[in-house]
């Protein structure tokens, strides 16, 4: 096979949704997969629609999620020149017609096919009709009538559609803007694209297509069209990839999610970009429709939040600390190991950020919980807390097991059990009643803050 030659071509009118995400993913994934190329293609010829500022959100979000295109993005707004040149060829060559029917003539021709119960078809009236000259048209591409079209898809399998089902349609107005299907062709030769991976909501328009590659004599690429993605809401299906990104999924957790939508690797759920594009293959892509479900991706992120490194996770989290109200360096040597000691228990960094909030707040700026603190924080316990503060000052080395003796060694002297102080002192230092491992989190907090802060609760500062 020659090198494979894959496009994305969103149209910049909204945000990337999973959907579009998902088709940009396996075109990427199949270009890493046989070391080919994956290209970009913005289709904005629609001027009233698209915007660079959706252009902009859809570049950001595909590098968010990893993307790399290997060349400059297409802009289709800038290729009209092209599309007018290959305009002018069918016209010589007498492929295309001008159709003068009205909006309301076609809707009446809409109405007999719906009565007789057909679908519509433009039947190709004007065609071989004089020309009109004061009289609004469009071209249309004449589609020979007779046999089939089949397109081998590498996902759907073999479609045919008779070519009496094929109407001739329309690729550009009067003043020659090209529509949809004539530039899709004319930009995928342009680019070499070997292989056209979309939604199957497209499907209908490929035979068309390629009866215009067969006009403009070019070679047809192969088609994959990709099941659809069902399920929730129409606001989570289009919620766009920042959101995922500001809930707190990691890129690859998102990728690894989408790409279990339609796609299958024995019964293997979690899978790295790297996993995904060693054993990504188009002849794995299910025929079925995926259906989005917002538990199995918090699932899938909370696995790779569990595979991530610490210092990973620790670069990631401080966007979100700075959402949740505290700034925090980058190279804080307390973010890893604190990112470490909430790791398994984090679905989404948002979490993650406001597990880890406590550890950088100052220590007069615990907020007791009330609920917490009322249970917790008893006289009785505020005077235990103070024993195991004056215990630990002892406790140099400041290491879990130096705490740990530290603590069983004044809850034995005093005649109570660990738990009469765990709690408490976890109130103290956190503000919660729920929280990291206590040993390996007083580390982390150190030993000024540990001090303080139990000191504090018990009122003695
Ligand atoms: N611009 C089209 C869309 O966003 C995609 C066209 C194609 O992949 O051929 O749906």
């Amino acid at each position: 096979m020659s090198e494979v030659r894959v496009r994305f071509a969103p149209s910049p009118t909204g945000v990337l949704h999973l959907g579009g995400a998902r088709t940009a993913l396996f075109n990427w994934l199949f270009a890493r997969h046989t070391g080919g190329k994956f290209l970009l293609r913005i289709e904005d010829t629609d001027q009233k629609r698209s915007t660079d500022e959706s252009t902009n959100a859809i570049l950001d979000a595909l590098q968010w999620l990893g993307m790399k295109w290997d060349e400059e993005p297409i802009y289709q707004s800038a290729r009209m020149e092209e599309y007018k040149a290959s305009l002018s060829r069918l016209i010589d060559e007498g492929k295309v017609y001008k159709c003068y029917c009205t909006p309301e003539e076609r809707q009446v021709m809409r109405d007999e096919a719906k009565s007789a119960g057909r679908t519509f078809i433009y039947d190709g009236r004007c065609d071989g009709k004089p020309d009109q000259p004061d009289k609004q048209f469009v071209w249309r591409f004449r589609i020979s009538k007779d046999g089939e079209t089949v397109v081998e898809d590498l996902v759907q399998g073999r479609v045919v559609t008779p070519n009496y089902e094929i109407e001739d349609l329309v690729i550009a107005r009067s003043d020659g803007t090209p529509l949809y299907n004539f530039v899709v062709v004319i930009d995928d030769a342009a680019m070499g694209i070997t292989h056209v991976v979309r939604g199957k909501d497209h499907l209908t328009n490929t035979p068309k297509q390629m009866a215009i590659y067969q006009g403009l004599g070019l070679p047809i690429p192969s088609f994959a069209h990709l099941p659809l993605i069902l399920g929730l809401s129409k606001r989570l299906r289009s919620a766009g990839v920042e959101s995922y990104r500001d809930q707190g999924y990691l890129p690859g957790a998102v990728n690894n999610y989408i790409a279990r939508l339609g796609w299958s690797h024995g019964d293997q759920e979690i899978f790295s970009d790297t996993e995904l594009a060693d054993k990504f293959d188009l002849a794995d892509v299910n025929r079925s429709e995926g259906a989005l479900n917002v538990e199995k991706m918090e699932w899938i992120n909370q696995q790779h939040i569990m595979a991530t490194g610490r210092e990973g996770l620790a670069a990631m989290v401080v966007p979100f600390l700075s959402t949740a109200g505290v700034e925090v360096a980058l190279d804080d040597p307390r973010l890893p190991p604190a990112c470490e000691t909430v790791q398994l228990r984090s679905k989404t960094l948002v979490e993650m950020a406001a597990k880890v909030k406590f550890y950088f707040l100052e220590d007069d700026a615990i907020v007791y919980d009330e609920k917490a603190a009322k249970k917790f924080l008893t006289q009785e316990s505020k005077v235990r807390i103070a024993g195991m503060a004056t215990a630990l000052e002892g406790s140099l080395d400041w290491t879990v097991q130096s705490i740990e003796d530290a603590v069983n060694g004044f809850c034995e002297s005093s005649d109570i059990k660990l738990k009469h102080v765990a709690q408490p002192s976890r109130v103290a230092l956190t503000g919660e009643a729920t929280g990291p491992g206590l040993f390996e989190m007083m580390v982390v907090l150190g030993r000024a803050s540990v001090l303080n802060r139990l000191r504090r609760a018990c009122g003695d500062e």
